[in-house]
């Protein structure tokens, strides 16, 4: 076979706030400290597993963990976390990614301004989502997430919006900008067809620069190689809208978890290979990914 050209992206890796949650989570282990986590530290299951070897638990629920050291990822944590080690002599390691926090607060800032006028907090961002839920959290419940713009008239979210009246957009920060813009765009017809003016309506920009500024990126790396094997957790959120932009931009794209999944019909004699992943994806998977191909072309 003639010979495969593999290039690695240089963007690609974990983010600032995945970065610096696990250097923080190392740190307690390395001290022989035990340490929980509450929810994976990252959508990535081999970095789990590499963790895990070091000592790291990770669970579902803060309840029962009366006594020990919990680590509160980068999605962040709602208030009611943080009452409840308060009060159950549980030490926090809080990895909140900063640009998470900021958001928190602007969103708890916002929603005591606008509650007060009739106004309603709508957040864009996946139900369930652990960042999602420390986002509502500041609204003690109140604010209303929405999945997609075709959301918006499901039973779930219909009615809990006042097109009449004030409305502060914000979105979660690994969401896709494209799909942000187009909600934004909608909530605004709607204002203009009850009546009301455009400043009813806030876009706050909150989806953050280490996701967006890879969207551009990754269209032009995918678009440059002949197939695109892109290397993500499959409950990573920015993951998944990542892998969907490679994907529009070359049809041989494949989203793998690890080398393993890659399937020997996929890649043609001379092809250019690209390997990226997303922001929960570490850097040493997708050399493990190339060196993979290498040993069996
Ligand atoms: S994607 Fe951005 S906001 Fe989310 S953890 Fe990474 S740096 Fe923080």
């Amino acid at each position: 076979m003639d010979k495969i050209n593999i290039e690695i992206d240089e963007r690609s890796g974990f983010c600032y706030g995945v970065v610096r949650a696990i250097e923080m989570a190392e740190k307690v282990l390395d001290s022989g400290e035990k340490l929980v986590s509450l929810g994976a530290i990252v959508h990535n299951g081999a970095e789990i597993e590499r963790l895990s070897s070091k000592g790291l638990v990770t669970v579902d629920s803060v309840l029962g963990l009366s006594g020990k050291t919990v680590l509160i990822r980068a999605h962040g944590e709602p208030p009611e976390t943080y009452e409840y080690a308060k009060s159950h002599d549980i030490k926090v390691i809080d990895c909140t990614c900063p640009v998470v926090l900021k958001l928190q607060s602007r969103i708890r800032t916002c929603f005591d301004q606008i509650s007060r006028r009739g106004g309603t907090v709508v957040i864009f961002g996946k139900l369930g989502h652990a960042e999602i839920n420390g986002l509502v959290g500041q609204t003690g419940g109140n604010a209303v997430v929405v999945e997609s713009p075709e959301d918006l008239d499901s039973a779930r979210v219909s009615g809990k919006i006042d097109y009449a009246r004030e409305i502060a957009l914000f979105s979660q920060t690994t969401k896709d900008p494209q799909e942000y813009s187009r909600l934004a765009g909608v909530i605004s017809k709607r204002i203009e067809d009850a009546g009301g003016s455009s400043s009813l309506l806030t876009v706050n920009k909150t989806i953050c620069s280490q996701v967006s500024s890879r969207h551009g990126h990754l269209e032009d790396f995918a678009s440059r190689h002949d197939i695109v094997l892109f290397v993500s957790g499959n409950e990573s959120s920015n993951g998944k809208v990542l892998y969907g932009i490679c994907k529009n931009a070359n049809p041989r794209s494949y989203k793998i978890e690890k080398p393993e999944d890659i399937s020997p019909e996929w890649i043609k004699e001379g092809d250019n290979v690209g390997i990226c992943g997303a922001t929960s994806t570490p850097k040493w998977q997708l050399e493990a990914t190339a060196d993979y191909i290498k040993s069996f072309y």
